[in-house]
Formats: C-alpha cells, structure tokens, sequence
C-alpha cells in the first residue's frame, strides 16, 4: 500500500501559520480537544487546482470555533489563502482539504479558558468521480439508532469533532449490515441527515429535503438548492417523517465527499435514481468545475 496511515507521508501541512513537513505535524496526547472534544474542522474540496466555495468553508469554520467557545486566532482571508498555500506546496489539483482547530495542551481539566486554540490545514489528492454510468446505481443506506442532537443538548449546527461519535457508530453500524451509510432522525423523529451528508428526496418532480436547524447545513446542500431552482425545480424545506419515505420517487445525497449521491435504497425501501437526480449531478459537475480567470 502507498500510504499505510495518515501520518505517514510525503508533503507539507499548514500548522499554525507556518508549513511543516507532513511527518511532524503532531499534537501530545496532553491536548484538550483528544481528551474533551474542543476541535472543530471542515471537509472541502478543491477541483481543478481551485478551492470549491473557500470562503464559505472558511466562515464555517470559524462560526464552529465561535459556537465552542474560542476563537480561531486567524481571519477568513488567511485561512483562504492558507488552503491555497497547502495545495500549491502539495502541487495538488483534485484534492480533500481539511482544515481543523483545537484546544491545545496549556490546560487538562474541563475548563480550559486559557489554552490556546491551534489550526492545522492538510490537504490529499482526491479525485472526483462524476462518470453517470457509475453513479447512477445509486447507494443503499440503512436506518440509524443514533438521532441527531436537540440543539439545547449539543452544538448541533456546528462542524464540530464531538458530534461526530454517533456518526461513527451509525455508520459502523451500517456497514457491518452491508449498507453505505445510515440516515438519522432528529431528536424528534423527523428525518435529519446521514452520517456525513445531507438528504433530498423527488416527488411529483419537486425536491424535498428536511429543515437545517438541527444538524449541519451543507454548503453542497445550499448549492444544490439554487441549483435545482435554477433548473426550475421546486424545493420545500420541510418537516418530513420516517413514514413518508415511502411516498418518494428518487432519493439523494449531497455532501462535499458525497457530491450528488444518487441512493437506491432506505432499509428496505427501494428508489429508483431518476431524471432529477441525473439532471442535478450534471449542474453539480458543472458548478465545480474550475473557472478560468479573464484574461
Ligand atoms: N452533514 C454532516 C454531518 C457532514 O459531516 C457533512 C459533511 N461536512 C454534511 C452534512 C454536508 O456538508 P457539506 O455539504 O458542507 O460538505
């Protein structure tokens, strides 16, 4: 295998402001985000050699740091041309980018008002795979134990590390019983999100999708949104309940790694990937595809 872990391997990481080789980007085990989860990140990616909605990202980023309790110690601006620094150092053009922040290792213990908040940026080549022939069988996912968070329980709008146990769980979960990914409900029942995407559904030539207030509001989700409005599809942001999944015609993902998903499946309900489904891949292709500046 080429590259056996994570941290094992070639190239540079943007760590606190300065590129470090890929090898000594490290934290002690004495860091407060390991031991209390203080770490908020973003999963971006870029296509052609350009960042895919930078600043969106970026501001994200930082309102996840906000709804934590700190401050990330760098503005939009620099964390946008951080990511631009880490792909040219890395001479990368399809690649994943994540950038993520954290509690440091000044203080152990549940209050840590004065350790200091790092950011580290890596990024890895990551092609995207937009070959319809291939996509369009779509994925099965399961239904998951786990429901997100009330937002008066967790900081449920946030990218933020600590959320991310249950998904791990769902999506173990899932894949062990021969499923791609596990679909959550919110507190209430309603149908939230997956694992790490977000969730449209077709019928009568409209998308539906759930309201974002209590998990996170995909940047690939919004630009899903204009773009199927765009296209002159209607979209309803709505309360939708487990007992009307089988009410649906087409079903799919959307999420930075997940693009446009189509899914064939929900437990034991069967969609069939359609014209809408199709049609919003192509727009997403489309969208992604880098822009060459005017000469
Ligand atoms: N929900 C969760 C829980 C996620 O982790 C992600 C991926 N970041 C998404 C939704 C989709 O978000 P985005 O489109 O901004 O990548």
């Amino acid at each position: 295998m080429a590259h056996p872990t994570f941290d094992d391997r070639d190239g540079w990481i943007w760590l606190d402001g300065r590129m470090v080789a890929w090898r000594n980007a490290k934290v002690h085990m004495l860091t407060h985000a390991l031991h209390y989860g203080s770490s908020v990140f973003e999963g971006e990616r870029a296509y052609g050699g350009q960042m895919f909605r930078s600043t969106e990202h970026s501001s994200r980023l930082k309102e996840s740091g906000r709804t934590m309790d700190f401050e990330i110690p760098w503005i939009v601006e620099q964390i946008d041309a951080a990511k631009a620094e880490v792909l040219r150092r890395n001479d990368l053009t399809d690649a994943c980018v994540r950038p993520l922040a954290w509690r440091g290792s000044e203080m152990i213990g549940v209050g840590a008002q004065s350790a200091a908040i790092h950011l580290g940026i890596a990024a890895w080549e990551w092609p995207s795979d937009f070959d319809p022939a291939h996509r369009m069988h779509g994925v099965r996912i399961d239904m998951a134990d786990y429901r997100r968070p009330d937002p008066t329980t967790a900081p449920a709008l946030a990218e933020a590390s600590g959320l991310y146990m249950i998904c791990t769980l769902s999506r173990h979960r899932a894949e062990r019983r021969g499923f791609a990914d596990a679909l959550m409900l919110d507190w209430q029942g309603r149908v939230a999100e997956c694992t790490a995407a977000n969730v449209f559904l077709v019928k009568d030539g409209a998308l539906h999708t759930p309201i974002a207030d209590c998990f996170l509001a995909g940047i690939t989700r919004a630009t899903v949104i204009d773009l199927a409005r765009g296209l002159g599809v209607p979209v309803f942001e709505r309360r939708i309940m487990p007992a009307e999944l089988t009410d649906f015609s087409e079903c799919f993902l959307t999420g930075t790694a997940a693009e446009v998903t189509p899914v064939s499946g929900i437990a034991s309900i069967a969609y069939k990937p359609g014209a809408i489904t199709a049609a919003l891949i192509d727009a997403y292709a489309e969208a992604v595809r880098p822009r060459r500046a005017a000469a």
